[in-house]
């Protein structure tokens, strides 16, 4: 029977990945080993880097000016190696505080320079993104980072910040990477985690325009300098190969199924769904603002604690897990990325009814 697994990350990965990776994992091409076993410098695995980066390219439509690399780490790592890179001595950055994973890249930024927040919703749980024209920029800034998907509050960018002159935009797109359409040249750099979108965790995703990996100062230490990434292919030492190679078969997987075309509509149609049910129940509620919410997070609250508690736990039951809120806020969070089929919003749904006719 199937499980959807609505967690946050660790996240589902599409079952044709996943039957791929057994089928090939023992015996890679034929050559006798699992892709685990082999050289990172060997020509295998040499294409199987090559083709996750190519893909990448292709996907999201990534120029030559950017660098795309393969980091190990995860998203928290970025919080402190792109203030060490980027950050300008003399200068401040700019970061908009919506949710406790932009709170933690302020903080890393912190140990490195000066920086500022231009605006916050902390305040009120971080319900909503702040409106853009509230937003108290530095049109001298090193950089502006932003958090396009708020994990934990359930909360996403509809419409990105205008680019100024001069600050690139570093986006933290660890839970919605590859769902939507964007525009990587409005960024200066995007980072995401893999462990939701993109495969299992152990490496980050970092897409840097190239020129920005000049600024970084001498005493960086070789491993957390962009340009070593850069200039060795992400093969400076032994990358995360597992991993890597997961990205390959994702990213071939989007690929197949027709790119962001198709998984926007995909995601739209999903999100659409779960959201027109929770307004239509008022047994559920949810804590985030109309125009923020996230199409890859979905919160929401039963009537009480107790209630939620025996919903997340009635709903493993159905083969419906992961769907704990953050230990952080409690209350119910789905998360839809793009491996959770339609399939498993329907079942989802359809035990919300359930549960709510039972405990209404
Ligand atoms: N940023 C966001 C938006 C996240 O959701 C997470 C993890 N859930 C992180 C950063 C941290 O990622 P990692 O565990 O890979 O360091």
């Amino acid at each position: 029977m199937t499980v959807y697994n609505f967690s946050a990350g660790p996240a589902m990965l599409p079952a044709a990945v996943m039957q791929r990776a057994q089928a090939e994992f023992c015996d890679y091409k034929g050559c006798g080993n699992g892709i685990v076993e082999l050289s990172h410098r060997g020509a295998l695995f040499t294409e199987v880097i090559e083709r996750a980066e190519q893909n990448f390219r292709d996907i999201m439509n990534i120029s030559d000016d950017y660098a795309v690399c393969f980091i190990q780490g995860g998203a928290s790592m970025q919080f402190a190696m792109l203030a060490m890179n980027l950050l300008e001595a003399g200068k401040s950055a700019d970061y908009a505080d919506t949710g406790v994973w932009s709170a933690k890249a302020f903080k890393e930024a912190k140990l490195f320079g000066d920086a500022k927040l231009v605006c916050s919703s902390k305040e009120t749980k971080y319900d909503h993104i702040p409106a853009l024209n509230t937003w108290t920029r530095n049109p001298n800034a090193s950089y502006l980072h932003i958090t396009s998907n708020n994990t934990v509050a359930g909360t996403q960018y509809a419409k990105f910040p205008e680019v100024l002159p001069n600050v690139p935009m570093i986006a933290d797109m660890s839970s919605d990477i590859m769902s939507r359409k964007i525009n990587v040249n409005d960024f200066g750099m995007i980072y995401a985690g893999a462990q939701k979108n993109l495969g299992p965790s152990g490496v980050a995703l970092v897409i840097i325009r190239k020129d920005l990996a000049e600024r970084t100062p001498a005493s960086v230490p070789t491993m957390l300098r962009y340009s070593t990434y850069i200039n060795e292919k992400s093969l400076f030492n032994t990358p995360p190969t597992f991993a890597i190679y997961m990205l390959a078969l994702v990213t071939d997987w989007v690929k197949e199924i027709g790119g962001l075309d198709a998984l926007e509509v995909i995601n739209n149609k999903k999100a659409a769904k779960l959201y027109s049910y929770l307004d239509a129940n008022s047994f559920y509620t949810s804590p985030v603002a109309l125009d923020s919410r996230s199409k890859m997070n979905v919160v929401f609250r039963t009537p009480s604690e107790e209630l939620d508690a025996a919903f997340v736990k009635a709903a493993a039951k159905e083969q419906l897990t992961g769907l704990k809120g953050h230990r952080l806020v409690g209350g119910i969070r789905a998360s839809i990325y793009n491996a959770m089929p339609e399939a498993g919003i329907d079942k989802l749904i359809s035990f919300m009814d359930n549960f709510a006719r039972q405990n209404g």
